[in-house]
């Protein structure tokens, strides 16, 4: 059985203040939680205060964002160095508003994944479809595509976590969740791509998260399926008490 990963993205949301004031409160209603990882994404600059709030908690620091250099002439990006520096390991690359906005592409989520596993900072990548895409049947595909151009190249002996989050883009921020059942089909087929491209103890190791308008009353239901292994939560990751609620989801596989 594979430890259950919930992860909140904060996106573009939140004064150090407001951040450190979820930190807090989060802590307290999360106390005796230990069979889920936990992670928050706050914006970069957070993370050196939060690492230091959330010390000696389960809460741990990902990024939302990350380059694929070490150093140098490459202004407003963020090393993968420079994260773990303020107590960062995880980072989340690939996400549908980077791809939809600032022009990620295949390349630059795979580029940025390959760094970052040989840096040692853990990946989440996403992938996932559109509307349209969905309604063309072509949903599978799409995240096939995505994902082997995502891992492409990785040696598998280097490599010490990654975890994949299936978030199909009409559901983020919309208020619209696939259903269990939708999401398991694509969870499923992707662990059947992790096995063809990879060995079967990696491939088991892989954590397949669900995001897109996950909330408490949904978050059981999801967990109930045995392909979906946890969390990307967007909006209800900003209020402690129902970001606390999804980690402690109640469900059986
Ligand atoms: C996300 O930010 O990855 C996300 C899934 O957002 P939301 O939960 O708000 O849909």
């Amino acid at each position: 059985m594979l430890t259950p990963l919930v992860a909140g993205n904060w996106k573009m949301n939140t004064t150090l203040r407001e951040g450190a004031g979820l930190v807090m409160s989060l802590r307290e209603l999360i106390k005796g939680v230990d069979s889920v990882e936990i992670l928050i994404a706050p914006p970069f600059t957070h993370l050196h205060h939060l690492s230091h709030l959330a010390a000696d908690s389960p809460i741990k620091l990902a990024a939302q964002n990350v380059y694929w250099e070490k150093k140098g002439a490459f202004t407003g990006e963020i090393s993968p160095e420079m994260l773990k520096d303020v107590g960062c390991r995880y980072v989340i690359i690939g996400h549908s508003e980077r791809r939809q906005y600032f022009h990620e592409t295949d390349e630059t989520v795979n580029r940025k994944l390959l760094f970052s596993i040989k840096e040692g900072l853990k990946p989440i990548v996403c992938v996932g479809e559109t509307l349209e895409e969905r309604e063309a049947g072509k949903a599978l595909t799409k995240v096939r595509s995505q994902l082997k151009k995502a891992l492409s190249g990785i040696v598998v002996g280097t490599l010490k976590e990654v975890a994949v989050a299936y978030e199909p883009v009409w559901a983020i921020g919309t208020g619209r969740n696939a259903s269990p059942e939708d999401a398991e089909e694509v969870h499923s087929a992707i662990k059947e791509l992790l096995f063809d491209m990879f060995d079967t103890e990696f491939a088991n190791s892989v954590r397949v998260i669900y995001g897109g308008s996950v909330k408490p009353d949904n978050m059981d239901a999801l967990m109930a399926q045995p392909n979906i292994d946890g969390a990307l939560v967007g909006g209800a990751s900003l209020k402690a008490a129902d970001f606390a609620r999804i980690i402690k989801f109640q469900s059986q596989k």
